[in-house]
């Protein structure tokens, strides 16, 4: 069922004047694979600390003006009860690289939420060693995102001077390696992409094989060096989410919040996604995890959790 194609066929579906025949085959694929449930996962941002300087990223380190946060172990705990109290079965802490969260204080996290709530948890904290990602493993952590951001390793380096592409498919391929459910992604409209950058994209996300892949729009942010791009196109992006589907037929693919800020939910749901995350990170540090600009709404954790059920639940699918 697994579908298989060039890179060459890739641009070709990608530019395609009617695109509808490959979101029919996508949404077939994706009910026949994974079914009807949209699993609805927690996003919870723990610190804007990071030490890296991605050149799209609000977080990025040289931003002096941004003011910085992390929540306490206790903080965190106390919000993934709520989460699970209101029938969230996956929390996703997610972070700048901060090495103020050392792998024993996640670790300890991990295992304290799971001991209270039983949810699995998702971490996305960034690169780390490979001895770090296996104790992790060992604490317990289910799932590992770490998006490559762009398969052309020239525009990985200009955007991320400190560090290549081969490194980051290498934490990949290690996270896979360790039994993670392991998740990358990339954006879509990064200045400098092609179509042909996204076929490669895609080729990778299926050379992994990747469990999950968050495929977002790039949006600009008016204190990066990007501040001048052009935010990625909606369209584009969802093309890229079908064709996902094809390639990985029972991969995780979320309707990325980067997409759901310039779009409707429900077009992409029709096109191969299969998982959206809420964030319920606590209003007063949702503000200063901007990584782009978004009007988000306060969080009210049981409020938005059933708002979302009910909007799956319209477009006949099922809420989890
Ligand atoms: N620090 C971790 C990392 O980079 O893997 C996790 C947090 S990082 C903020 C999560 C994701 O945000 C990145 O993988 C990147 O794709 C996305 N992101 C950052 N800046 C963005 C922008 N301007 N537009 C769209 N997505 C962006
Ligand atoms: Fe840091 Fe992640 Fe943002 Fe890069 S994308 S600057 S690693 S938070």
């Amino acid at each position: 069922m697994r579908a298989e194609f060039t890179q060459g066929e890739l641009v070709e579906l990608l530019g395609r004047e009617d695109f509808a025949p490959i979101y029919a085959q996508a949404d077939q694929v994706r009910a026949e694979a994974v079914g009807d449930t949209v699993h609805i996962r927690a996003l919870l941002e723990i610190s804007n600390h990071c030490r890296r300087v991605c050149a799209y990223c609000g977080l990025r380190s040289p931003r002096t003006d941004l003011p910085r946060y992390r929540m306490t172990p206790e903080e965190i705990v106390s919000a993934a009860c709520e989460a699970h109290a209101v029938g969230y079965r996956t929390i996703v802490l997610q972070s700048g690289e901060d090495p103020w969260f050392t792998p024993k204080i996640l670790g300890e996290l991990v295992g304290e939420i799971k001991a209270r709530t039983g949810m699995a948890v998702t971490l996305g904290c960034g690169e780390m060693p490979r001895e770090d990602y296996a104790y992790l493993r060992q604490a317990g952590t289910d799932r590992y995102l770490l998006k490559h951001e762009t398969a052309d390793p020239d525009l990985y380096r200009r955007l991320h001077p400190d560090s290549t592409l081969e490194q980051r498919v290498a934490c990949l391929r290690t996270l896979k390696e360790l039994g993670y459910e392991t998740g990358s992604g990339f954006m879509v409209g990064l200045p400098g992409q092609t179509l042909d950058t996204l076929a490669r994209d895609l080729l990778l996300l299926a050379s992994i094989p990747c469990d999950m892949a968050g495929i977002g729009p790039f949006l600009p942010h008016p204190d990066t060096p990007l501040r001048d791009g052009t935010p990625g196109d909606p369209e584009l992006t969802r093309r890229c989410v079908a064709l996902a589907r094809l390639l990985l037929p029972t991969a995780n693919l979320p309707a990325t919040t980067a997409l759901t800020v310039r779009g409707d939910n429900g077009q992409v749901f029709s096109g191969g996604a299969n998982v959206v995350m809420r964030k319920i990170t606590p209003n007063s540090y949702k503000r200063m995890y901007e990584i782009y600009p978004a009007q988000l709404p306060d969080t009210d954790i049981p409020a938005q959790r059933a708002q979302l059920e009910e909007q799956i639940r319209n477009l006949g699918r099922v809420p989890l």
